[in-house]
């Protein structure tokens, strides 16, 4: 891990689109609590040019890290000269930090998600989990979760094929695949909908049944209302149901961590983007 003492440093997060990125306001707050200063760009990337802009970046040695956000997460896992056991398993990075030896790619999404349970007081050590959905966000999150040693974890997914290949991606054995039409024989303690569908207003295709034990309920989709996927949890009686802002920053304080070696604190910045979410 780098802990850069020299002033001015620079960061900036990569993607495309990235006007919308929230990641230049949350790193400008968690500096402050520490009165670091930094700067931090959005960078619109190029499909053609990607690492080049990423070589033009890191050229000057102000710049000790950035993130790295859709769709070049795995051209930055493939630019970086070491990578995380987490990136290597995943095929993908979302925080890029300049060490001794050259640049160093991590993925924090997984953890983010994971402390944000922990901060709403979910636990997953020996709980049955369902992962909603098998794509890059899936995939980010599969190993954090395996840290923390649940009993089993369940994926279920509308592409059948893609959940095996999470399964195999995973290659542990609490992990298995399941069909969709088949979930309403699962008891799970904590559901986690790590699809896109909220983002159009639609909930996955698992049963009613699923929600009978009241799990507690994780959306990685958040908007300025409840999502449609926490509004039928909760109309399922799952009072436990939280949106995916506090794994937005989450994911933040993680990749700050490692790029300055300190942890901020998620409360504040969460509660000026839940409001900023709301009146917007
Ligand atoms: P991908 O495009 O990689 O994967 C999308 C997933 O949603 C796949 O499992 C896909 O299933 C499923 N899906 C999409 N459309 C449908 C549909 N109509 N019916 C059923 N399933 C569908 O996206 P990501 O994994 O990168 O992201 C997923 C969501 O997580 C995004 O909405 C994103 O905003 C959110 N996210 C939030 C983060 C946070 O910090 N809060 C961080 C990262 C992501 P299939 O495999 O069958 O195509």
């Amino acid at each position: 891990m780098s802990h850069i003492t020299s002033s001015n440093k620079k960061l900036a997060v990569f993607g495309n689109p990235i006007a919308q990125s929230k990641s230049p306001i949350i790193h400008q707050m968690f500096a402050a609590q520490f009165d670091i200063e930094i700067s931090y760009e959005r960078i619109l990337g190029n499909e053609n040019t990607f690492t080049a802009q990423l070589d033009a970046f890191f050229a000057d040695n102000n710049a000790v890290g950035a993130n790295i956000t859709m769709p070049f997460k795995e051209k930055a896992a493939s630019w970086a000269t070491e990578k995380a056991s987490a990136v290597k398993q995943a095929g993908a990075a979302n925080t890029l930090i300049r060490n001794e030896r050259g640049f160093r790619a991590e993925t924090t999404d997984g953890k983010g998600l994971v402390s944000d349970l922990a901060r709403n007081g979910v636990h997953l050590k020996n709980k049955r989990i369902l992962l909603i959905g098998a794509g890059g966000a899936a995939r980010g999150a599969i190993a954090a979760l395996l840290t923390e040693q649940p009993e089993h974890i369940f994926i279920t997914n509308r592409s059948e094929e893609n959940a095996k290949r999470l399964v195999s991606i995973a290659d542990d054995e609490r992990v298995s695949a399941v069909i969709e039409g088949e979930s309403d024989k699962l008891q799970v303690s904590v559901i986690i909908n790590a699809t896109s569908l909220s983002l159009s207003g639609k909930v996955p295709a698992i049963s009613d049944a699923v929600f009978a034990n009241q799990p507690a309920v994780y959306d990685m989709v958040y908007q300025d209302s409840d999502t449609a996927f926490i509004t039928k949890a909760k109309s399922l009686g799952c009072e436990k149901s939280i949106d995916g802002l506090g794994m937005l920053v989450g994911q933040a304080a993680e990749s700050f961590y490692l790029w300055f070696g300190v942890r901020p604190d998620p409360e504040p910045v969460l509660a000026y983007l839940r409001k900023e979410l709301v009146q917007s």
